[in-house]
């Protein structure tokens, strides 16, 4: 029996700050939430600072709470008069220093036992405290038994969880490892892995618990945590807490603000909210999916995000299946608070997806090609920091080729590497995925044998799954070629020479007119078994400067950087570089274009959606993963979001290719001023039906359904 969090959810968060409790009013909320098309209010109970009437000590009242105030009745009121949810915020994260003289003992511990405080002054629990357990949990039943709330929210659960040493932890990891927890700086480095497993396994341990707290008053009570995306690489190697994390929650839900940018950047690139999307369907794509986003962003708090970019945001996360959570950090609603100008922006958006959701609700990514994320390598290679980071930002760059040839993709997680997960995956892609157990090594080359495609770069497989270096690729049956163990640093002043200018790897590249084509990053250097195609070579760095001797004696070497394989009944491409990693850092087409020919040449003929819009028209196909014959192909105009006005995106043509369907049908569920997609052609030949669609022009957003006749 499906539950209300297994349908569709269009939620506004409104974390009050003390102050905003004055006047409050609760059907100013529902009424924001009726014009925007909101169904669920996620709001705060307690946890830091109590905004009820809480009597389970230590309490700390929000100051400007009057005696007859009690918010969260009224809001239980008017929400459910109006057929809406609402879900309570707790945070667990520390209390003041009063609370903590009160119960010393609930709390974490250094290891000179003294007690550990956040950044913000407050004192901190372990996952294993009283105060994080026994006591979150009576405070849970407390308030659900008081209000009918529909759900918690456990925010911050992984905030300042670094090291303790509290009782319970030291006899904790006593008893499952017979030893001392080590010393703050040794579990910092990663070949503390047991001591990561046991924390994380605590961690999980935790979350279970209040989980069930909450399931005490019915399997329609929901439970969600916080956690954030697949490239915070430090936050999950400080908490144990990972997106993966999400498998206990009722509905799937990750971070992801434009406003969250990796280190250095106020924004993040306008895909990320698509890959993120795609990333959480990969958990569950059973269970609804949302992107914790908001208008008023997360970093500069009390003034708009860029408005353009925010809804361009939120498009790429709905194109790809997303539901969406508003969260605003001030003020009673978005349009009572410091800056209203960003509010009502997502009332369309969410128009959309109230309307439609019974077509769109369904929807998961198609997934011709997969990227493997292996939380190992991410966890050893990955770094908040794009600049240290090696693992990321070759995703980042796959997908920009992915998304600027409108080739359908997803994410498969190393937990789901399985025959079944790839029995419709055309091309797997390893963009330098250094740590593979021999399990998933078995998988992929059982896939390769029997006639998938391969991509794989760098370092891929020369790891085990727990960061032990192999003596060779674990792949090297696969890929073709062994690793020397040597890399070079190509960062500066490299070049790919080109071995093969006729080769379909270099196709429309110009090969015939040059000698070179860029390099980048670091190359590893490699010796090819001699059965495969070296279509081009590392070149050593020919220096520039003095520029009268910028040349070297000897650009010919053995190692390949760009080779073609067969394997069984498969095709591999190894790209000894960061290839897809350089799309991304460096931009030059000569990337671009490799790792675009790489996928084309190992698809081995046509995608199942083929799009002439340029590459600013991002296009995704989804398609229902309970309905056979059931489609969306979305298209978001990333000209839009590239200024502060709108240029629309040329009309375009989008070919579907589907197998064992003999007719379709379109409906346009969104477009601008009644435009709509018409089908130009279809045809029926080997058991595929050719679907020819015209799209016309659109300014931000457009999605048509697409369904068996
Ligand atoms: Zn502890």
């Amino acid at each position: 029996m499906p539950h209300w969090y297994n349908g569709q959810l269009r939620i506004l968060q409104t974390v009050l700050r003390e102050t905003d409790i004055i006047d409050y009013d609760a059907r100013s909320v529902v009424a924001y939430m009726k014009k925007a098309h909101a169904n669920v209010l996620v709001v705060n109970a307690g946890g830091i600072v109590d905004f009820f009437h809480n009597d389970v000590e230590p309490v700390h009242f929000n100051p400007f709470m009057r005696e007859e105030q009690e918010i969260l009745s009224d809001l239980c009121d008017v929400l459910h008069a109006e057929g809406m949810k609402i879900i309570c915020r707790v945070d667990f994260r520390g209390v003041q220093k009063y609370r903590y003289e009160a119960r010393p003992d609930w709390f974490a511990r250094r290891s000179d036992g003294s007690p550990k405080q956040n950044h913000q002054g407050l004192y901190v629990p372990c996952y294993m405290s009283y105060y994080a357990n026994e006591h979150a949990a009576h405070f849970i039943r407390r308030l659900m038994t008081r209000f009918p709330l529909d759900g918690i929210w456990e925010n911050s659960v992984a905030f300042g969880a670094g090291m303790c040493y509290c009782p319970r932890c030291r006899e904790s990891y006593r008893a499952e490892h017979g030893t001392e927890i080590p010393a703050e700086e040794e579990a910092a480095s990663p070949s503390f892995a047991a001591y990561r497993a046991w924390r994380k396994a605590r961690a999980d341990e935790h979350i279970r618990f209040l989980r069930a707290a909450v399931k005490e008053f019915g399997e329609d009570k929901a439970y969600v945590a916080e956690v954030f995306g697949m490239y915070h690489a430090q936050a999950s190697l400080d908490s144990g807490i990972d997106t993966y994390t999400a498998e206990h929650f009722d509905f799937i839900v990750g971070v992801g603000f434009l406003t969250g940018a990796p280190h250095g950047r106020p924004y993040d690139e306008l895909p990320y909210a698509a890959s993120a999307t795609r990333f959480l369907k990969a958990i569950d794509p059973k269970k609804t999916t949302v992107l914790l986003t908001g208008n008023n962003g997360t970093k500069w708090r009390l003034v708009k995000d860029p408005a353009l970019k925010t809804r361009m945001w939120m498009w790429e996360a709905v194109a790809v299946g997303a539901n969406l959570w508003n969260c605003l950090f001030n003020g009673m609603h978005p349009d009572a608070t410091y800056d209203r100008r960003n509010a009502y922006i997502e009332s369309d958006v969410y128009g959309y997806l109230e309307k439609n959701q019974a077509l769109i609700q369904g929807q998961v990514p198609v997934r011709e090609v997969a990227i493997l994320f292996s939380k190992p390598t991410r966890d050893m290679f990955g770094h908040d920091d794009e600049e240290k980071d090696r693992y990321g930002v070759g995703i980042r760059g796959l997908e920009t080729v992915l998304n600027d040839a409108h080739i359908p993709y997803g994410f498969i997680t190393e937990r789901d590497l399985s025959p079944e997960a790839l029995a419709d995956v055309r091309v797997l892609c390893l963009p330098n995925c250094a740590c593979l157990s021999d399990g998933e090594v078995t998988v992929i080359r059982d896939y390769v044998r029997g006639g998938g495609s391969l991509l794989a770069s760098h370092m891929t497989a020369l790891y085990d799954e727990n960061g032990k270096i192999r003596p060779d690729f674990a792949l090297a049956d696969v890929l073709g070629l062994s690793s020397t163990g040597m890399v070079k640093d190509t960062s500066q002043d490299c070049y790919q020479m080109i071995r093969q200018k006729d080769h379909p790897l270099l196709d429309g590249m110009g090969a015939e007119r040059t000698r070179f084509f860029i390099n980048g990053g670091e190359t590893l250097l490699t010796a090819p078994d001699g059965a495969g195609e070296v279509v081009a070579t590392y070149v050593p760095i020919i220096p520039n400067q003095y520029p009268e001797q910028a040349w070297i004696r000897d650009e010919d070497t053995r190692f390949p950087t760009v080779y073609g394989h067969g394997h069984g009944a498969g095709r591999v491409v190894y790209f000894a570089n960061n290839m897809e990693a350089m799309v991304y850092r460096n931009g030059h087409e000569d990337f671009w274009h490799l790792v675009h020919n790489a996928l084309r040449w190992l698809s081995g003929g046509r995608w199942m959606l083929e799009c002439d819009a340029p590459d600013t028209t991002h296009v995704h196909l989804l398609k229902d993963r309970d309905r056979p014959g059931s489609f969306l192909v979305s298209c978001v105009n990333h000209l839009a979001g590239m200024g502060r006005t709108v240029h629309p995106a040329a009309a375009c043509t989008v070919t579907l290719r589907l197998a064992a369907m003999s007719g379709a049908t379109v409906k346009t569920l969104y477009g601008e001023d009644g435009s709509e997609a018409a089908i130009i052609n279809q045809s029926v030949a080997d058991g595929y039906l050719t679907l020819q669609i015209a799209i016309p022009e659109f300014c931000e957003f457009f999605s048509v359904y697409v369904g068996a006749e």
